[in-house]
């Protein structure tokens, strides 16, 4: 994975039934994590069998397989992205497509180890970064995420900061746990320059809380902000599912993703790869195909193309999520940390 190796001929660009362009991939290199968060895994996690995970060069080679078919910009996630050892490696062979193949390389992270991680991150290409932060408070951070980690997370961010990365919080909105200090982290996140996008919690694999005791539609969370702020629309968009705000008094940038009570599909150009290789078309549905198989076996080419006209044959019009009753079961089975968001 050392020096840039020009991709293959171009194969053919992926374009799915509702003639959506797939140009953005989210490439999970491990579905471990070093939290817990509460609303997205069980303390006693199963994880996915080491043997079926991908190798860093496989990742690769799947990465450049998407590229070779028109993705332009790729997030690494997980579980944990930066827990996976030697993945800065990754980040590297990668980095080397960025102003070639790639508009932009860019993660999403917990922060937990981001301040060993800051530096290679921006000398390997990455200039943005999406971190997580659900709340300021320490003794709420233990419980939430069930490790006593915020001070790593804020120097984290620090670290970022320093190394010229932009950084971008996402903050899941949870009834109850905190919703009282929203404004607050909005506050935050303007005065320290970043940007942060407010997220609706989504029914996906069983945790130990029923999700609907602390499911919180944004529209009240907005109405909140706006009793203190103006909040000016901004037809900006990510090419994804979020709707921007500017915050008038602090000057800075507010999302809002509302995977239950908004649908954001018409647009869509994204699909996830899983660290076992399986690629999923719709965060909210079922579908998946097999591309560890298409990695691993002979004639490669021939095996991805099918793989993606499949993959492209079977990607679903829009997400089908919704927030069970009281003790309802998860409409998807499936863990937020083996898709990574
Ligand atoms: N570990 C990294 C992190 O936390 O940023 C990357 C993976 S994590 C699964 C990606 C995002 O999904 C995080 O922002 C997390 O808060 C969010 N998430 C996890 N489970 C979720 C759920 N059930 N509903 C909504 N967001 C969820
Ligand atoms: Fe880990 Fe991210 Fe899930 Fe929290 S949200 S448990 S940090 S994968």
């Amino acid at each position: 994975m050392n020096l840039y190796q020009p991709l293959e001929p171009a194969a053919a660009p992926l374009i799915d039934r509702f003639a959506r362009s797939i140009t953005y991939l989210r490439l999970s290199v491990t579905d471990r994590c070093d939290l817990r968060c509460s609303y997205c895994m069980p303390e006693r996690m199963t994880f996915l069998p080491r043997a079926e995970v991908l190798t860093l060069e496989e990742l690769y080679l799947a990465a450049r397989a998407f590229m070779a078919r028109g993705v332009r910009k790729i997030r690494l996630t997980g579980g944990e992205p930066l827990v996976r050892r030697d993945m800065i490696d990754l980040v590297r062979a990668l980095g080397r497509h960025v102003g070639h193949d790639l508009d932009e390389l860019t993660l999403t992270t917990n922060a937990t180890r981001l301040a060993e991680f800051a530096d290679d991150l921006a000398a390997a290409g990455v200039r943005r970064i999406n971190v997580s932060l659900d709340t300021l408070d320490r003794a709420r951070f233990a419980t939430l995420a069930r490790r006593d980690m915020l001070d790593d997370v804020l120097a984290g961010i620090a670290a970022a900061r320093a190394a010229g990365l932009a950084v971008k919080l996402n903050t899941v909105a949870l009834k109850g746990v905190n919703e009282d200090e929203i404004p607050d982290l909005v506050a935050w996140a303007h005065g320290q320059g970043h940007a942060i996008t407010l997220i609706e919690v989504m029914p996906l694999g069983d945790v130990e809380a029923d999700r609907f005791d602390h499911y919180l539609p944004l529209d009240a969370v907005r109405r909140t902000l706006e009793q203190r702020w103006t909040l000016v629309p901004n037809a900006a968009r990510s090419g994804g599912p979020a709707r921007y705000v500017d915050v008038a008094e602090t000057g800075g940038r507010l999302g809002f993703i509302t995977p239950l009570t908004g649908n954001f599909c018409a647009g869509c150009n994204r699909v996830r790869l899983t660290a076992t290789g399986q690629l999923f078309m719709c965060l909210g549905g079922e579908g998946q195909v097999d591309l560890r198989a298409a990695l691993r076996g002979d004639n490669r080419e021939a095996a991805l193309d099918a793989a993606f006209a499949r993959a492209m044959g079977e990607k679903q019009e829009r997400h089908d999520f919704a927030i069970a009753g009281p003790g309802g079961k998860p409409r998807l089975a499936r863990h937020m940390s083996v898709t990574g968001g």
